[in-house]
């Protein structure tokens, strides 16, 4: 077999450069072990605010831009809805953060997602005494909805290998790679905290953070926003509530913990005041690099070896613009921004 690129992972970085390989005309072949589950699990949500200080997400307006079209191009090509807007109501704690957040709603970007208006809290359930800021325009990307139908496509035109990729199988070659039966000019990996065990690229500044989320049956809640306090409370239908998320930076598995567990109820119990119910638990590990971009380009040896990975908190949003980033930097030498550049750390 001979494709121009194997991609190896298949989470929100694989499937991007997937798309992106696609739109170009580029054959590829993707495999996928399921070591990892940072997308899979992943509230999902995209948002161009920072809710601790009210300023805006580094680059967040090119990234949702291209985000936007991207996630609505897979809803088609994929025959599926993923992209569920849903307003995000930020808690006050104090006079001092409604004023702030006023005054950051005058910024330019900030006025088109940021409202101006002060929401007193109606929900006897919920305890805002000093109200809500409220973000529109936001919403939530169904990752693993998405990831799933993704990757049953690419397993019907038989270019999913649903198995681990080997390193020491591959094989340099003047113009390119061999690994296994498949010839191909490049591997992109795209495999979030899994690169840890890949010898080309383990040595990558990484400060991964696992993160927990709990599922939670509230049925007198009667929420339709997002509401963002300690923990964020996101509403799926039916009564369900996903509530998260952690920040761990020593545990590396990514098993559900009591610990967990406790520290989310603890903090939902601050401000959601009804019953409910926990019906479900889920972590995975954030690929986060210690600058906090985004990480891209090639071996600094090796020239058929190229990475995508750094994603760390907002993969929803990053990654579609990434993906276009590094296929330009591969196939016509666009030279990547210095902050994003692999090379920023030699
Ligand atoms: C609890 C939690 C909540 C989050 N909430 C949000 C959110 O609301 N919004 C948002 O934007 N982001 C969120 N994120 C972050 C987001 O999930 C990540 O940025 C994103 O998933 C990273 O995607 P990735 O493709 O780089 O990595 P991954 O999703 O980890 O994908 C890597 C893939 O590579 C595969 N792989 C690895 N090694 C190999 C190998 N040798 N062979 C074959 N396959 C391999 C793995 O199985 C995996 O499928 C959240 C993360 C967590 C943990």
């Amino acid at each position: 077999m001979n494709v121009d690129y194997i991609i190896v992972g298949l989470g929100l970085a694989g499937v991007a450069f997937a798309e992106e390989l696609t739109a170009q005309n580029k054959s590829f072949i993707v495999y996928e072990d399921n070591s990892q589950n940072s997308s899979l699990v992943a509230g999902g949500m995209y948002n161009p605010v920072i809710l601790k200080r009210f300023t805006p997400v580094w680059n967040a307006e090119e990234q949702l831009r291209t985000a936007l079209t991207y996630y609505k191009r897979l809803e088609k090509k994929l025959n599926n809805s993923y992209d569920h807007k849903i307003d995000i109501y930020r808690i006050f704690k104090s006079v001092e953060e409604q004023n702030n957040w006023f005054l950051a709603c005058d910024k330019i970007l900030m006025q088109d997602y940021m409202s101006s208006k002060l929401i007193r809290n109606e929900n006897e359930y919920v305890e805002a005494p000093f109200g809500y800021g409220r973000l529109v325009h936001t919403g939530r990307i169904d990752v693993n909805s998405l990831i799933g139908d993704y990757r049953a496509f690419l397993s019907e035109i038989k270019i999913l290998k649903k198995e681990k990729f080997l390193y020491e199988k591959i094989v340099f070659e003047k113009d390119g790679l061999a690994y296994k039966n498949v010839k191909a000019k490049r591997i992109v990996f795209c495999e979030g905290y899994g690169i840890k065990q890949n010898p080309y690229f383990s040595s990558l500044p990484m400060k991964e953070a696992k993160g927990e989320l709990i599922t939670i049956h509230a049925p007198d809640l009667n929420v339709e926003h997002l509401i963002k306090a300690a923990v964020f409370v996101l509403p799926l239908g039916d009564d369900l509530y996903k509530v998260g998320a952690t920040f761990n930076w020593k545990d590396k598995s990514d098993l559900p913990t009591e610990e967990g567990k406790e520290e989310l109820v603890k903090k939902l119990n601050t401000f959601i005041k009804c019953k409910y119910e926990i019906v479900d638990q889920l972590a995975g590990i954030r690929p986060t690099i210690i600058d906090r971009r985004p990480i891209l380009g090639l071996h600094p040896e090796y020239e058929q070896l190229a990475v995508l990975n750094g994603l760390g908190t907002r993969g929803v949003m990053i990654a579609p613009l990434m993906a276009k980033k590094l296929f330009q930097h591969l196939e016509h030498d666009v030279p990547l921004d210095h902050e994003i550049s692999i090379n920023r750390f030699k």
